[in-house]
C-alpha cells in the first residue's frame, strides 16, 4: 500500500445534497481543452444555477481517480447522465437539485473517472497537464506553467495504464 493513502477529500454538488468521497491520491490532475468537454461545457453551466464549468480558456479542469476511489456518498439518486451525443461513449453527471455537473464516466469498463475539479472541497494539488490544446478557442492563450499537449500525450494514457495495473495487483 502506497504511503500516500488513505488521503480522503469529498467532492460536492454546490447545494451539498451530492457528495462524493475521494481515496487516496488522484490518478491525474489535467486541464482538457477538447471540443467535446466544451461543447458539453458549454451547455452544462448555461443551467439554472449552475456553477461554471470551463474557465477563461475554455478549458475544463478535472481531477482523475479510480473508479473504485471515488465512490458516491449521499444523493446518488439525484444524478442524471447527460451525453453529447446518443451514440457517445462517454456520459457527464449532473446533480439535478443544483445542476453542478460532477463528473465524466464511461458506459464500458473504463476504470477512472474524470471529476469536475471545482467540486472538491479539500485542497487539490495543482494541475499537471494541459491536453488536447489543438481544439483551444481562437486567440486564448494558454498558460506556460505546466507541459501542454495538442492531443493526449503519452505522459496521459501512461499515468492511466499504471492505474489499472495497480487495480489488477490489489493495491
Ligand atoms: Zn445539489
Ligand atoms: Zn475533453
Amino acid at each position: 500500500m502506497s504511503a500516500t493513502l488513505p488521503v480522503r477529500n469529498v467532492a460536492r454538488c454546490s447545494c451539498g445534497k451530492v457528495e462524493f468521497e475521494a481515496i487516496g491520491a488522484p490518478i491525474l490532475r489535467s486541464v482538457c481543452y477538447c471540443d467535446d468537454c466544451q461543447e458539453a461545457g458549454h451547455h452544462l453551466q448555461a443551467l439554472a444555477l449552475a456553477p461554471a464549468v470551463l474557465d477563461a480558456q475554455g478549458g475544463t479542469a478535472f481531477v482523475l481517480y479510480r473508479k473504485d476511489r471515488f465512490v458516491c456518498a449521499q444523493g446518488g439518486d439525484l444524478l442524471r447522465a447527460h451525453k453529447l451525443r446518443a451514440a457517445s461513449p462517454t456520459k457527464r453527471l449532473i446533480a439535478t437539485c443544483c445542476n453542478a455537473a460532477m463528473l465524466l464516466g464511461f458506459d464500458d469498463a473504463k476504470w477512472w473517472v474524470s471529476v469536475y475539479r471545482g467540486r472538491f472541497t479539500g485542497p487539490v494539488a495543482p494541475v499537471q497537464m494541459r491536453i488536447c490544446t489543438r481544439f483551444t478557442p481562437n486567440g486564448a492563450e494558454l498558460p506556460a506553467d505546466v507541459p501542454r499537449y495538442a492531443r493526449y500525450p503519452f505522459q496521459f494514457i501512461a499515468k492511466l495504464l499504471a492505474a489499472r495495473v495497480a487495480m489488477l495487483f490489489g493495491r
